[in-house]
């Protein structure tokens, strides 16, 4: 039988008044409204995080990993959410910011099963919430959600909306990369860039970048995706836990978030930060640390959005010239952050908030 329940949680809610760690964290992300599924018959446990609908129905990708715990899973959700809203809002799409969480289960599992039921949960929503891919999901099961609601993008059909949004992505991190090279009067090849992961996005980026000569070095916590890459670009290959001291120009995370952190920082050793990965940033300080460092940090939402102006529902006008745009929004962002002394990533952060609260 299934069972769901749904939180609200109103955004101007105080922190600290629900007494709860769940309402404090969503409180002070500022939502939206929190919605929980389990159904046992599939093995099915999902959040869907809705930050905010204001500028339109809210879009996000369903993400399909293992998580620690169920707290894990929906602090991910949160933050997740939160970040599509900024994204939509700084890359000028009439859509809110939202997220699904789906956590992998253990050993094996009938995975059509558990995309038909999280089809039937994204349905109950009526249309609040459209996703897409993203972690551990791919074109495949999109397809099977879309047998259940038609509120899922970058299913196997043709047209608007449909198909891997990765190359969009690394399009656009790529025209970041470039345009943070270019403040610096430095053009993008002779460039050495370590990339973590190479994914969908990650080898993407790597044959952005290698078709314009920079100098690579990668990692992958499967080195049957790694290696390739050594004789595909000329990548030099390291073990995942070395990526972060490797002398580079440019290290772009596109692997999972929160991986600028306390530990991985002192051992960063490139000049500029620049990826695909949600959520590079463990903390807000961390942005700051950065910053304080020299270190230039791009932030995620902000290079990574061309794979969400590929998938969103619409028409598709010029999409990859308006993908390889991001280069003029990271340029603005880094002239506003140079004139005021902020850190880029606040920049962009109150760019976001201008666009969805009026703030
Ligand atoms: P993916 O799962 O295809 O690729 C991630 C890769 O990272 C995998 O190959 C995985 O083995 C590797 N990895 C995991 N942990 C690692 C570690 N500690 N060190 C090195 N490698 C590790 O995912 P993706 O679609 O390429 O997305 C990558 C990141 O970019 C994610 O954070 C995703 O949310 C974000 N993102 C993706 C898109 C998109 O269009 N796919 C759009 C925006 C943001």
């Amino acid at each position: 039988m299934n069972r769901s329940s749904a939180l609200s949680v109103q955004r101007g809610v105080r922190a600290g008044v629900a007494g709860d760690d769940l309402f404090q964290q969503a409180a002070a992300l500022g939502f939206g409204d929190v919605h929980l599924r389990l159904d046992a018959a599939s093995g099915l446990q999902a959040v869907v995080a809705i930050h905010s609908t204001r500028l339109g129905p809210a879009f996000g990708g369903t993400r399909c990993i293992p998580y620690p715990s169920s707290i894990a899973a929906l602090n991910d959700c949160l933050r997740l959410a939160r970040g599509m809203s900024y994204k939509a809002a700084v890359a000028g799409l009439p859509f809110g910011g939202g997220k699904a969480v789906i956590m992998r289960p253990a050993g094996a599992f009938d995975r059509t099963a558990l995309f038909e039921s999280f089809g039937d949960f994204v349905d109950t929503l009526g249309g609040r919430f459209i996703t897409a891919v993203d972690s551990g999901t791919g074109v495949a099961d999109m397809d099977v959600i879309a047998t259940r609601t038609r509120h899922v993008s970058s299913t196997s059909g043709t047209g608007a909306g449909h198909g891997d949004p990765s190359p969009y992505t690394a399009l656009g991190v790529c025209r970041a990369i470039e345009a943070v090279a270019a403040a610096a009067n430095r053009p993008l090849g002779g460039l050495h860039v370590t990339i973590q992961g190479v994914g969908h996005v990650g080898r993407a980026l790597a044959a952005e970048l290698y078709a314009r000569g920079a100098r690579l070095t990668v990692c992958d916590v499967d080195p049957a995706l790694a290696r390739p890459c050594a004789q595909d670009f000329g990548a030099a290959v390291v073990d995942p836990e070395l990526i972060y001291g490797v002398a580079a120009d440019v290290f772009a995370p596109c692997a999972l978030g929160g991986v600028i952190n306390d530990d991985t920082l002192p051992r960063l050793n490139a000049g500029i930060v620049c990826g695909a990965a949600n959520n590079q940033l463990e903390r807000d300080e961390h942005g700051d640390a950065l910053h304080a460092r020299g270190i230039l940090y791009v932030p995620d939402y902000v290079c990574n959005a061309g794979g969400l102006m590929h998938a969103v529902p619409g028409p598709k006008h010029d999409l990859r010239g308006r993908v390889r745009a991001i280069y003029d929004t990271v340029a603005a962002i880094l002239d506003q952050a140079a004139r005021s002394a902020l850190a880029p990533y606040r920049v962009a952060d109150r760019m976001a908030e201008r666009i969805l609260y009026g703030e």
